[in-house]
């Protein structure tokens, strides 16, 4: 092992997720939505400790804890995000912000060590109010408009309303500093089997996936159930099924090897027993790290699309709602993360795409940026069983401080 003198502390990392895991505590993981009074205790918990670190606290007007270091040499920034999903896991989120503490805490103070680690936890990722608006208010591309726009999803409440009623509003937004940083590194629970089924330790995150979301809408006629013929039906609801059937059949010989589509919510219109839809919705999406591929499937999609309404004499319309660009992790990121695992964890690391949105991808359109895994027991996330093996966490978070320390070196 080289650099003894940079040894995590295992038991403090543990008991600061716990302590975390305590705020908003609901069965065994935690509801702590964004601006929640929970959510407000587990910023203010954060800012009061970033000091331990040498770092001055702040709390901005979006709801982001940003820690700064006033250390000369290089800044790598670090961390993720402190809310939850509703009723959800303890470790999704809070994991990375306190591997970026750790990291912080050993590493700032440390005189032979050159640089320091700056320490984020980005408001929102879980996507109450809008998507990953923290991060992208940082790196400047929120607009007022958008903030007064955006409104939680659960409650209805207005952005604008939940600032004031936190005491944020008014409250300046903090922004990247171009140059500052020589890159951002995120820490994550994986949310999937592949480092579990494997017996590895760390996932060295290669691409997040873009996300591409389409809204399907076929268009029949609304008629009687009892009296319409089989024959002289135009059921679009019907149509929309022969299309989840027609995708299942044929996008995998056309898909890549990790691609995932999903048909997350159907609506018949309208929507009665007795009734044959008139009109069908479905939303679907599509994932994946290869825009090539993805055009590939919306061709096709567009096609069964078409096949499906010439079948049930409906038309169809294919409408792309989301477009998203896949971000590539940095290369020099990846190296230092598996340099670090086979220092630290045995060399047992794989590299992998992330299949999951995360803050890294914001952050990666004006920085370097790279991520770590460690494995989630029994690929459970989004739910309180959430978990990962305490001698995971501790693996974890010593990769994760090597790897700022060689980047820092570098
Ligand atoms: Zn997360």
């Amino acid at each position: 092992m080289t650099n003894s003198h940079l040894q995590i502390d295992g038991a403090r990392v543990l008991a600061d997720l716990n302590a975390l895991r305590a705020i908003g505590a609901y069965q065994t993981g935690v509801h702590r939505p964004t601006f929640s009074e929970p959510h407000m205790r587990s910023l203010e918990w954060l800012a009061q400790r970033l000091p331990e670190a040498a770092l001055a606290a702040e709390i901005d007007g979006i709801g982001n804890v940003l820690g700064t270091s006033a250390k000369s040499g290089p800044k790598l920034l670090a961390g993720s995000h402190l809310e939850s999903q509703n009723f959800a896991g303890w470790l999704d989120g809070p994991l990375g912000v306190v591997y970026a503490l750790e990291a912080a805490r050993i590493i700032n103070p440390d005189r032979s060590t050159k640089g320091a680690v700056e320490v984020a936890a980005w408001c929102d990722e879980e996507g109450h109010f809008g998507h990953f608006l923290g991060s992208r208010s940082y790196v400047g591309d929120v607009t007022e408009a958008d903030i007064d726009a955006a409104h939680d999803r659960s409650s209805g409440r207005t952005m604008r309303q939940a600032l004031r009623d936190v005491g944020l509003a008014g409250r300046a937004r903090a922004t990247a500093e171009r140059g500052r940083h020589i890159g951002y590194l995120e820490a994550h629970i994986e949310q999937g089997l592949t480092l579990e089924s494997a017996r590895l330790r760390i996932g060295i995150v290669t691409s997040i996936v873009g996300i591409w979301q389409y809204r399907i809408t076929f268009t029949g006629e609304q008629n009687h159930a009892g009296t319409t013929r089989m024959k002289d039906r135009r059921d679009a609801g019907l149509a929309l099924a022969r299309l989840c059937v027609a995708i299942d059949d044929r996008f995998p010989a056309s898909c890549g090897a990790r691609t995932v589509w999903t048909t997350g919510r159907i609506t018949l219109d309208p929507g009665a027993p007795s009734i044959i839809p008139g009109r069908a919705e479905m939303l679907f999406q599509i994932r994946d790290d290869n825009p090539e591929i993805i055009e590939r499937l919306e061709k096709l999609l567009r096609d069964l699309a078409a096949e499906a309404s010439a079948m049930g004499r409906c038309s169809a319309e294919v409408t792309r709602l989301r477009t998203g660009a896949p971000a590539l992790m940095n290369a020099r990121f990846q190296q230092a993360i598996e340099a670090a695992s086979t220092s630290f964890a045995s060399g047992k690391s794989v590299r992998m795409p992330s299949g999951a949105g995360h803050d890294a991808q914001v952050l990666a359109t004006i920085m370097p940026a790279g991520m770590l895994f460690v494995p989630s027991i029994g690929g459970i996330s989004h739910h309180w069983n959430e978990n990962t093996d305490d001698a995971d966490i501790v693996t974890g978070a010593q990769v994760f401080v090597e790897t700022c320390r060689l980047l820092l070196a570098q």
